[in-house]
């Protein structure tokens, strides 16, 4: 069976049971206004979804604040402060990791956050996308006293709010091969991780934080190559053809609207 068939069989399964699939796309490290940020606003036109992205505040220019300004549904949200690894060789890359003093951490989100709101006024969400999707977990309880009320990683949440007052939406669904060669992951690796986090949350509980965590989509539109753009605007396509998909706003998706 198609990778395509089995998403449109688990699609079929939640429709039975009377839910609705939700979903959300986030795409991270916008910085400019770039060839590849009007192809990625074009692809949210077409099939007119929200998009929520992810920008680096200490780089982002006021050009890419100027053609966010032009797209209505299209929401900011903060990606660390300067998308700098802290981390020491051999360890894993993290901006937001344990090697700071988290005053000076915070210090930094705080500046980040100021120009968030300068470039981009009420489409600015206070929403945490961390850097390599790595946080200290010392961190996170800090987040709510600067301001910040969403947090979002990879993989399934293990709670709805970590700490009281930040809500946590993660993304499931990453079409690049980053450890071979940075191409696509393919077709049917991609598609399966989509179909898996749907089934997962079909079969959680009501108490799991799974259960109603929308499932999102991340891309990088400044690296990710034909294939994945073909694979981006394929499956938009294909969602948008369910009557039992809703593709969710980003201030939806973080309870802010
Ligand atoms: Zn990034």
């Amino acid at each position: 069976m198609s990778a395509w068939q089995e998403l449109d069989d688990e699609l079929a399964r939640w429709a039975d049971l009377g839910r609705i699939a939700t979903l959300w796309w986030r795409d991270d490290d916008a910085i400019d206004a770039t060839v590849e940020l009007d192809r990625l606003l074009a692809v949210r036109r077409r099939y007119d979804v929200g998009l929520a992205l992810a920008v680096i505040p200490e780089r982002a220019t006021d050009g890419l604040s100027a053609r966010l300004a032009e797209d209505g549904a299209a929401a900011a949200l903060q990606h660390g402060y300067a998308h700098q690894n802290h981390a020491g060789g051999g360890e894993k890359k993290i901006e937001l990791g344990p090697h700071r003093p988290a005053m000076m951490v915070l210090g930094e989100l705080g500046t980040g956050w100021l120009a968030m709101e300068r470039l981009f006024g009420t489409r600015a969400l206070p929403v945490m996308v961390p850097p390599w999707n790595r946080i200290a977990p010392a961190l996170v309880p800090t987040l709510p006293e600067i301001g910040l009320r969403g947090l979002s990683t990879f993989g399934p949440r293990k709670r709805v709010e970590p700490v009281r007052g930040l809500r946590q939406v993660n993304t499931h669904v990453d079409p690049i091969d980053w450890h071979g060669g940075r191409g696509f992951v393919g077709e049917q690796a991609a598609i399966t991780s989509l179909t898996r986090s749907l089934a997962i949350r079909r079969q959680a509980g009501v108490e799991s934080g799974m259960r109603e965590e929308p499932t999102g989509l991340l891309t990088h539109h400044l690296v990710q190559d034909e294939a994945v753009w073909a694979f981006i605007d394929q499956l938009f396509a294909r969602l948008r053809a369910h009557s039992g998909v809703r593709i969710l706003a980003p201030q939806e998706v973080f309870g802010l609207s």
